[in-house]
């Protein structure tokens, strides 16, 4: 079996070697983390709680050195990835201050008979999880899953394992139980025969859509839950009305972070040509102050995270261009070493090109024209995709209108950028996915939610 490999992409240098996991081992770590799982569930929730707040003091102590591991493993610019880790913390208090209410039975009036519903976990859950933000999505699968008492197991993405390890190790260092939490090196393609094992109870993937099918495929011959992440193509729209200097910003900020590779970048800019010329001068002069360069510096855009993702991404600008887009900035291939590709500009874009059709995942920005506000939206739900949105207008009714019936997405912002917050459920529909993370709903994902009636009469 191949070791899974960490590549520093600022340098293209080997960092380290992570020998797969046999299956013999894995096994045996499913039947630790079972028999672990099996007294987590019994413990109080006081005492899981009070192994959250110690994490939350482990991620707090330790944010340089986790921040400085992704930028070495992905390529994430050092602010960006002290800013994961405090929202892993953020996240971390949301459920210590939270989970007991989420958590504790609930009365229900039948008449005369004594009927309540309890939450209870569901056993060991497999995480599929994506390396891109390599804590924040560990964190975001993992916490409410714990504290409802199932136990975890991560699988997390072939070059990221260095971040897997270290996560792993703060559980342990916080006091949750030995095998409570194991990160399993194992690529993607072995993922299938272990979600058969009997002891896992569910899984959850957040990755490629391709990824997402095949793991629901499995899980449902095995009528295991699943939850399932996956890809977006998230449209941004912005009318008439809008703030154009405002609505650019959030644009930007939509689409830089972690240099374009998030599910819910803002992919597609859709603005309606009475705006469109001021919108795209005004988006141009911004993305040229813009600084790519060393994650460990102050810039706003590091490298990709692979010479292959660099590649595919190029090969989608440049097919687009060839289809029709005009190219106003970047596009290129840098002559310098590491996995580096410049903020990019394509404007008239279309439908049937596939800075259109398809996700591109990397800092390319796609800017649409559409007549007026049908249409834009008519283009902003031209997608097979389906997890975030945002809508860029002064008139907040209009907006709030817009988000609630006529844009379909899991999530959408009006006069914002797309992002997620433990308090908010997150997620998609359509090919990005189904079911929920974060807040009150990712926390009922892998419970049993029982319902107990008491005939107490004689
Ligand atoms: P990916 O190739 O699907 O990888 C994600 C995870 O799935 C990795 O751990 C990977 O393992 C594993 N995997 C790959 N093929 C698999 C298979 N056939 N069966 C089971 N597991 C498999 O995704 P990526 O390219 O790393 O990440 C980018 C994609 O993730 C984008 O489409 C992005 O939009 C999406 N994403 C979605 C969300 C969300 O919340 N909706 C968040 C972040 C990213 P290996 O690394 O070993 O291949």
């Amino acid at each position: 079996m191949m070791p899974l490999i960490s590549i520093n992409p600022s340098i293209g240098k080997e960092i380290k070697s992570y020998p797969q996991f046999s299956e013999e081992k894995v096994n045996q770590i499913i039947i630790d983390s079972s028999k672990c799982q099996n007294h987590w569930k019994k413990t109080n929730l006081e005492f899981r709680l009070d192994c959250l707040k110690h994490l939350s003091e482990i991620l707090n102590d330790k944010k340089r050195e986790y921040a400085s591991l992704m930028a070495e493993e992905m390529g994430k610019p050092l602010k960006q990835g002290k800013s994961e880790i405090e929202k892993c913390i953020f996240l971390c208090e949301y459920y210590v201050n939270n989970a007991a209410l989420y958590l504790q039975d609930k009365i229900i009036d039948i008449e005369g008979q004594k009927s309540f519903v309890i939450i209870q976990p569901i056993g060991l859950i497999l995480g599929v999880m994506p390396w891109n933000f390599p804590f924040w999505q560990v964190f975001r699968f993992s916490i409410p899953t714990l504290i409802a008492g199932n136990g975890a197991l991560l699988k997390h993405a072939s070059n990221v394992q260095g971040c897997g390890f270290a996560i792993e190790s703060a559980f342990l260092d916080a006091g949750f139980p030995k095998n409570l939490f194991k990160n399993i090196s194992i690529s993607g393609s072995r993922v299938s025969s272990f979600i058969k094992n009997a002891s896992i109870s569910a899984v959850t993937i957040t990755g490629s859509t391709p990824a997402g099918k095949s793991v629901a495929q499995v899980s449902g011959m095995e009528l295991k839950k699943t939850v399932l992440e996956l890809g977006g193509s998230d449209p941004y729209v912005i009318l008439e009305d809008a703030d154009i200097e405002r609505s650019i910003q959030a644009c930007i900020e939509g689409r830089i972070l972690n240099t374009g590779q998030s599910c819910i970048s803002a992919k597609r800019l859709i603005v309606v040509d009475s705006i469109y010329d001021n919108f795209l001068q005004g988006i141009k002069k911004s993305l040229m102050s813009k600084i790519m360069g060393d994650p460990n510096d102050d810039v706003d855009i590091g490298p990709m995270v692979s010479l292959e993702a660099r590649e595919e991404v190029h090969e989608q600008v440049q097919k687009s261009i060839i289809q029709g887009a005009t190219l106003l900035l970047g596009g290129f291939i840098p002559e310098i070493p590491g996995a580096f590709y410049p903020i990019t500009l394509l404007s008239e874009v279309e439908p049937g090109m596939l800075a259109f059709d398809e996700e591109i995942f990397g800092p390319v920005f796609s800017i649409v024209r559409a007549k007026d506000e049908n249409h834009a939206i008519k283009l902003a739900n031209q997608t097979p995709f389906g997890l975030g949105a945002a809508v860029f207008t002064e008139n907040i009714s209009k907006g709030e209108e817009i988000a609630r019936h006529r844009l379909n997405s899991g999530m959408c912002f009006v006069n914002d950028f797309v992002k997620s917050d433990p308090r908010l459920p997150f997620g998609g529909i359509r090919e990005s996915g189904y079911g929920r993370e974060l807040s009150i709903y990712g926390l009922m994902e892998f419970v049993n939610i029982k319902t107990v009636v008491i005939n107490d009469k004689n």
